[in-house]
């Protein structure tokens, strides 16, 4: 049975993700940080549906101890942990003469060293199992750069250079490492948006709307499941053809 741990995985993304996921047939791994009653309440929706397969996990990818008990119970209830997904994120808009030294630091302590540390909780069972598969998400804007998101667009581009040197050094181990790069989601990470803001992203974007968290969740699972098993290193934009 394969076992897959998602950061983030309360809300958004992360908890289409989830759905997607047990829906395939995995046992999934909901981490949430500050909002406990929204994971327990995907995973409540998902043991109905799918009886066992969804376990609430306290995560917060700032803390070294937090990634490692986390991972421990996970092991504790599912067995290994062959399937990660780096998901866990903050936005914020600001021009970068006015980011705070402590605004850069947290920005890569979640998106950058956030990884690191989920990575190096579950790499030593895929090492021994020569077996496993790592989705990171990152974002358009790591890909060209967004406006008054500097430490956004430089973390995220991080995700995905990070992608690209860990799946060179794990491909001989079995382990597959890619990146999904979404482009406008809506999702409460946008709720800062204002509704013509959105419509001026919509319009820029070549779909001519805003994405769904199911959408890019789709995509994750695939990367993520044996039917992409030669497929590692990659970034797959999901973003409806914005800044291609
Ligand atoms: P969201 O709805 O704001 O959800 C963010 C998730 O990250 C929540 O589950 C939250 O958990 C979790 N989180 C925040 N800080 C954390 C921490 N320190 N440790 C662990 N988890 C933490 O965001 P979303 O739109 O689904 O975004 C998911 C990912 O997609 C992010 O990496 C984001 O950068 C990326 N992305 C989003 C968009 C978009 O347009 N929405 C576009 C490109 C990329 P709690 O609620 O439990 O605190």
């Amino acid at each position: 049975m394969n076992t897959v741990w998602i950061t983030g995985g309360s809300r958004g993304i992360g908890a289409a993700c989830a759905g997607e996921l047990a829906a395939d047939g995995w046992q999934v791994a909901v981490g949430w940080c500050s909002h406990p009653e929204k994971a327990r309440e995907l995973c409540d929706r998902l043991n109905l549906l799918y009886p066992g397969k969804a376990l609430a996990v306290q995560t917060d990818v700032r803390s070294t101890q937090s990634v490692q008990d986390a991972a421990d119970k996970i092991r504790r209830q599912f067995g290994m942990i062959d399937g990660l997904i780096n998901n866990a994120g903050i936005a914020r808009q600001q021009m970068f003469c006015d980011v705070a030294e402590q605004d850069w630091d947290e920005m890569f302590d979640i998106t950058a060293k956030g990884m690191y540390r989920t990575v190096q909780a579950v790499l030593p069972d895929m090492l021994h199992a020569k077996f496993g598969s790592i989705v990171n998400i990152s974002s358009i804007w790591g890909v060209v750069g967004g406006s008054c998101e500097v430490p956004y667009s430089a973390a995220k581009g991080s995700v995905i250079s990070f992608t690209q040197a860990l799946a060179k050094e794990l491909g001989l181990s079995g382990i597959r490492v890619n990146c999904v790069a979404p482009g406008c989601i809506e999702t409460d990470m946008m709720s800062g948006f204002s509704t013509q803001d959105k419509a001026a992203l919509a319009e820029e974007t070549p779909l001519g709307r805003l994405g769904q968290p199911e959408e890019v969740a789709k995509a994750v699972a695939f990367l993520l499941s044996s039917r992409a098993s030669f497929i590692t290193g990659q970034t797959l934009g999901v973003d409806g053809g914005f800044g291609r």
